[in-house]
């Protein structure tokens, strides 16, 4: 009796409220007490029975659940059942004894639990509509063989052909005939493709088509690639190109002091209908003069400020292995580059352009000084077995893989979609970076635009409720990359910060350091 009493006393408070509800005063609402169904008697026994005899503190748990559950819904308590408080203050003592953090019974059934639970919440909504709101093209992959079958026989493409590089790109479809043969696409469609690709080039590998729904109105990788009639509308005032005011050498931009980048290449293998650079690709493929490429790592060997270098375009794979080759290693001599960062969509586009000699390419460069390569995925629809493939080899041969994304309307502007995207990169080994509000710089696609504030509710909406590795920083893009995350300190009370917790609302007083102290205090050692 002495030991269950002198045990009370250092009972902590999540276990004494946790028998508070065990043993105390039913609710007002429930007045009497029901005769114990027989069932319950006999799941509550067994239970009881799995917390004997074991070191599993799982079964204990489960017990304290059920009946903290069976007193607040139906106001029967434990000894009803024949278990006393003596008995479960035992138990919950030799468990907390146990466990190898301390962790208390009722610091798991009262607080950690709930806590769990209500986190699960949050994402319930998600979990439904995932697989149906945004599949990915793993999830859509027997329908993709079917549309890949369909494609091959009627643009009469072998199997060989298929799954390489120049036989994607020989077979890219560039027309709005060869689109609507592959494609059964609606006469008014057709019309709006017509009047486009008067002014826009439109290429998508056959591959790449293949990702397309076709029974979809709308389908988010068709709208990425088949340039539409707001496209010709939108256009209103020309703007100067973007970056035509940050180029200090050929072939560079530069609006930071330690990065920047060359545009390496005009070509892509397939165009986007919301391409940043729209005014310099998809015109004309041009083949860079030797002259311009030394103008430009000359201008990067001349400036010791700079430390990383983004290979870019276009498209960074399009150029040849020789000469990825070669920019990487002119790179590697200079003493001062110490990153090398290559801008690409072929995985996710051209999947098989990745092939072995490419990857040891990267990966010789890498021992040297590391390199990251950048693509672009902007839905989970994008991710097939294939192009996840390409990833997970390109993860192999480099330091990271990351992934710019560009929120757009239709396309990824649904909190389930952009989770969904985030989710699925990271499971293709590829790291969220930046997600980009579509610039304001081309009318051309301001059909696309969305809201700044619409896309910082989506990408806050992430944090508490996916792996934190798998959140990308929102940015807009306006002579440099701006961040455009909102502040979740909104308060001051006293010396304490007030914060908001994104994820649920909840405020949060977080003592900030003492600012006399942080001036002016020096550390002891460094005293005299
Ligand atoms: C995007 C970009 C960079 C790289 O920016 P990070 O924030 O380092 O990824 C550098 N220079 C130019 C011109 C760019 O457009
Ligand atoms: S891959 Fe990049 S550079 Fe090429 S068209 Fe698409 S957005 Fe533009």
């Amino acid at each position: 009796m002495n030991n269950t009493n002198s045990a009370e006393e250092i009972m902590d408070q999540f276990t004494r409220e946790l028998f508070e509800d065990l043993f105390g005063p039913a609710d007002e609402k429930i007045s009497e007490i029901p005769k114990i169904p027989e069932k319950l008697a006999l799941e509550i026994d067994a239970l009881f029975t799995s917390t004997k005899d074991t070191e599993r503190t799982g079964p204990v748990i489960d017990l304290f659940s059920r009946l903290k559950k069976i007193k607040k819904e139906l106001n029967i308590s434990p000894d009803a059942f024949g278990i006393s408080k003596e008995t479960l203050t035992l138990l919950a003592f030799k468990h907390q004894h146990l466990d190898e953090h301390g962790v208390t019974v009722g610091g798991r059934v009262n607080r950690a639990l709930p806590i769990v639970e209500q986190a699960n919440e949050r994402v319930a909504d998600y979990l439904k509509n995932k697989d149906t709101e945004a599949p990915s093209g793993i999830e859509l992959w027997d329908r993709i063989q079917e549309n890949v079958r369909r494609i091959k026989s009627i643009l009469n493409i072998d199997d060989d052909e298929w799954s390489s590089y120049s036989g994607q790109l020989r077979h890219c479809i560039d027309s709005v005939e060869k689109l609507s043969n592959i494609i059964d696409l609606p006469s008014q469609i057709i019309e709006e493709l017509t009047r486009a690709t008067k002014s826009y080039r439109m290429r998508l590998t056959p591959y790449y088509a293949s990702l397309i729904q076709p029974d979809r109105t709308n389908d988010p990788v068709l709208l990425q690639s088949v340039p539409t009639g707001e496209m010709v509308d939108n256009i209103g005032i020309e703007m100067p190109p973007v970056a035509a005011d940050h180029s200090p050498a050929r072939l560079i931009d530069q609006f930071y002091p330690r990065v920047l980048t060359i545009k390496a290449t005009n070509m892509c293998a397939m165009y986007c209908t919301h391409c940043l650079r729209i005014a310099h690709i998809g015109k004309k493929d041009r083949i860079y003069s030797d002259s311009a490429y030394e103008d430009a790592l000359n201008y990067i060997r001349n400036n010791t400020h700079i430390r990383d270098v983004l290979i870019t375009g276009g498209d960074a794979f399009v150029l040849p292995n020789r000469m990825i080759k070669n920019i990487l290693k002119a790179l590697d001599d200079i003493d001062h580059i110490k990153m090398k960062r290559l801008g690409t969509r072929i995985p996710v586009t051209t999947p098989w352009r990745v092939d072995s000699e490419l990857l040891e390419i990267l990966e010789e460069s890498n021992d040297k000084k590391p390199v990251r390569v950048v693509t672009q995925i902007n839905t989970a629809q994008e991710i097939t077995p294939i192009s996840k493939n390409a990833f997970k080899r390109i993860s192999k041969s480099v330091s990271a893989v990351l992934n710019q994304a560009v929120l757009l309307k239709g396309i990824n502007d649904t909190k389930v979609k952009m989770w969904k995207l985030c989710e699925t990169i990271q499971e293709s080994y590829v790291r969220p970076y930046y997600i980009f509000n579509c610039s304001y710089r081309n009318p051309q696609f301001a059909h696309f635009r969305v809201p700044i504030e619409k896309g910082r509710d989506i990408v806050e909406s992430m944090y508490g409720n996916i792996s934190g590795d798998a959140i990308p920083r929102y940015i807009a893009t306006a002579g440099g990359k701006i961040p455009l995350h909102r502040s979740n300190v909104v308060g001051h009370e006293g010396s304490d910060i007030v914060m908001k917790k994104p994820w649920s609302g909840e405020k949060v007083r977080y003592p900030d350091a003492d600012p006399d102290e942080y001036a002016n205090k020096n550390f002891s050692f460094a005293k005299n």
